[in-house]
């Protein structure tokens, strides 16, 4: 099973237990249990002196680092009382009983092995502090009733020995509570503890032994005893401060770690966090064999929110959007922001299209509910596109792209809703690509033509204007969609060459119309937002010869959105030659009205989806008459598409519509039709 890894350390984690010791800042003071304590009175003074004896349980970081440097120490320890014991007990076979010099040594060499087996079955085990504490404590406890055991020991064998082989036990004993001191350094509490029970207790009965050389040992052990406390303080208070500050390092590095994964807006782990994953996961399922998914949520209809609200606000509804994805994760669902309205998402434990779908299902449905603030209800989807590995692919930038392309195609088709890629998506691609290479070496002058649709003024009962729709004829392909060759072209920059190409040709058509009828052309996003091209564009006007007020330029409302101000100064320099500006398919956005107030337009184009039933829904009928009336209040003109039948003219014009253009009037014609279209077209409308 492939597991992902948290973008922030947690319970559960290794680095949690570290984390978690620091996230209590008292703990990570040296000394803090005992930190601003003044010993006044007698209770306190005892007290004073009993803290030594304690383990310091509060300091989380320093426990585990005891643990750790006692999980190699405490092993040597036993080693060298195991040792020292049976040396002893050698020693003294033959002088005294058996019990003593055989079965006793075994006996405490077994204790030894036995605390051995447990520390090393332990060591490196990840354990929660309050184990630790019981551990360490049993070092206390263990290793003190051990040493007891031991001098009682010593002290029978003594009886026994002559002054040679008394002598080999005070040296024994010296020695081998120097090095269980040493071996305790890092635990204050069993140093301490084993200096008070057995090394000063030894030291009074050697200077009590009435033999003067044992008496001298006995007073040097209790002066080595004493430096040996002072060092024991030196070396536990240093180590305490080390692992202090190796905690402290610890916590700037999660908190770096923290700062370079997660998105600070949503609390999100990021798009860093989120493509390491995608490269750890897909090295782990190709070696288990294993499927996941790659899954892009996009928020439809957040610009306009960030557009007419603010980036406050904005702000605030990612927030909110990430707070929903968040509670659809889990330990196989890892959710991230990618940026701007955009989000990831890996799912590790998933059975196939079924189950993405209904996963997806419940990712749209989360985002559908409305985001309310106070005063402000904004109203957003979401759409999702997954990709399945390896059937979509087997590398992170394919998943990736899949997904996204899966994405698109939901919101291009089914907007809030999710769409796992499949094979005609593929086919889709391959279809794409074919095109793209064709675009890229086409020659634009001469394959590229133009259709031209007439727009009808049916007041005056004529044509007033035609629309310049782009026609490609690929020699091998065939007719190619223009909505499709359109959108190959803005995702390989060729947008910029092919509309000015494409104006070129429609101007030079225009140029043999009649003075009173203009012409329409749709203007990409990519123009728009391009200062470069839109010089190109006026460059084109102005060498045409075209009067620049017979031109209308078509936008779209995803054409203002993608960047609002360079959008409005591209308008502004269009409209100042004389040219007018129409919003293409009005209604099919989400602002449309802020738009319409805050832009510099002359015609509003009601898309043709709110037409095509117009005879069957009220609803249609009065978004129509709202936009009708918003545009004569606003004092600008308003067109109306995809007038199929008569009965449409009539009810659009009882709508007060004036300007219609649609399959009722004429199909877009080739350039030779135009003019005798202009001549012999009668228009017959019905009421
Ligand atoms: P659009 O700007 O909304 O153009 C109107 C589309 O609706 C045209 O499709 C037109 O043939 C079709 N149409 C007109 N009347 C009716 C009707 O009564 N019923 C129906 N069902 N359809 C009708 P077309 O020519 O396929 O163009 C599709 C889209 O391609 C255009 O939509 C426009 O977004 C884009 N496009 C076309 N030519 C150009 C161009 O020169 N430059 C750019 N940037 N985009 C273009
Ligand atoms: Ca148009
Ligand atoms: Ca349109």
């Amino acid at each position: 099973m492939c597991h992902l890894t948290k973008p922030l350390p947690d319970e559960g984690d290794e680095r949690a237990g570290e984390a978690r010791a620091l996230g209590d800042s008292e703990s990570v003071r040296p000394n803090a249990s005992s930190k601003g304590r003044t010993p006044g009175s007698i209770a306190g003074k005892a007290k004073a002196l009993i803290v030594p004896f304690k383990v310091n349980t509060k300091n989380s970081a320093l426990l585990h680092a005891q643990m750790k440097a006692f999980s190699k120490q405490v092993p040597l320890l036993y080693f060298i009382l195991s040792i020292n014991a049976l040396t002893l007990a050698w020693n003294f076979h033959g002088m005294a009983p058996l019990m003593l010099t055989v079965i006793f040594p075994i006996f405490l060499t077994g204790i030894c092995v036995l605390r051995v087996v447990v520390w090393l079955r332990s060591s490196g085990r990840l354990m929660s502090d309050k184990e630790a504490i019981w551990r360490l404590y049993g070092v206390v406890v263990a290793g003190d009733i051990i040493g007891i055991i031991y001098l009682v020991w010593t002290f029978a064998l003594y009886s026994y020995g002559d002054a040679y082989t008394k002598s080999l036990a005070v040296l024994f004993v010296t020695i081998t509570t120097i090095s269980v001191i040493f071996c305790l350094m890092h635990l204050r509490a069993a140093a301490l503890t084993m200096m008070v029970t057995i090394a000063v207790p030894y030291s009074i009965f050697l200077i009590f032994t009435q033999d003067s050389v044992f008496s001298a040992v006995g007073v040097n052990l209790l002066l080595v005893s004493g430096a040996m406390v002072y060092i024991v303080f030196v070396v536990s208070t240093d180590f305490e401060k080390m692992i202090n500050s190796q905690s402290e390092t610890a916590r700037l590095s999660d908190e770096n770690y923290r700062l370079a994964n997660v998105d600070n807006v949503t609390g999100l782990p990021n798009r860093r966090y989120f493509f390491h994953q995608l490269d750890r996961l897909l090295g782990c399922a190709r070696h288990e064999k294993r499927a996941f998914v790659v899954g892009v949520i996009d928020l439809d209809g957040f610009k306009a929110i960030n557009d007419i609200y603010g980036h406050a606000i904005g702000d605030r509804v990612l927030k909110d959007a990430g707070k929903r994805l968040k509670a659809l994760s889990s330990e196989t669902i890892v959710m991230a922001r990618l940026g701007g309205d955009e989000f990831g998402v890996l799912l590790t434990d998933t059975s196939g299209t079924a189950e993405v779908m209904a996963f997806g299902e419940r990712v749209c449905a989360a985002l559908q509910v409305p985001f309310s603030m106070p005063g402000i209800q904004a109203n957003v989807s979401g759409s999702a596109g997954f990709a399945l590995y390896p059937e979509a692919g087997t590398t992170p930038e394919v998943l990736y792209e899949r997904a996204d392309y899966a994405l698109n195609y939901a919101k291009g088709s089914q907007r809030g809703k999710p769409t796992v890629f499949s094979k005609s998506h593929e086919t889709e691609i391959r279809t794409r690509s074919l095109i793209e290479q064709a675009l890229r070496c086409a020659d634009l002058d001469k394959e590229l033509s133009l259709n031209f649709q007439p727009l009808f003024d049916i007041q005056r009962q004529r044509p007033v204007g035609f629309e310049a729709l782009a026609r490609w004829h690929h020699a091998e392909l065939g007719a190619i969609p223009p909505d499709v060759f359109i959108a190959i072209a803005e995702r390989t920059e060729l947008i910029n060459t092919l509309t000015q190409a494409l104006l070129r040709k429609a101007l030079a058509a225009a140029a043999t119309w009649p003075q009173d009828i203009y012409i329409s052309f749709n203007l990409s996003v990519r123009d728009i937002i391009s200062p470069n091209a839109i010089s190109g564009i006026i460059r084109v006007i102005e060498e045409s010869g075209v009067e620049p007020t017979r031109i209308g330029f078509e936008v779209t409302e995803s054409a203002l959105m993608g960047d609002f101000d360079q959008a409005h100064e591209s308008i502004s320099r269009l409209r100042a030659l004389g040219a007018k500006i129409s919003l293409d398919d009005f209604g099919t956005g989400y602002s449309s009205l802020s738009y319409v107030h805050r832009l510099p337009l002359d015609t509003i184009k009601i898309d043709r989806s709110f037409v095509t039933d117009i005879e069957t829904r009220d609803t249609s009928r009065d978004i129509i008459r709202t936009i009708v009336d918003l545009c004569r209040n606003l004092g600008i003109g308003c067109v109306v598409e995809g007038m199929e039948t008569a009965r449409q003219v009539a009810i659009l014009r009882k709508l007060g519509c004036h300007t219609m253009q649609g399959y009722f009037f004429s199909k877009p014609l080739a350039q030779n039709e135009v003019v005798g279209f202009l001549t012999q077209r009668e228009l017959v409308l019905s009421d």
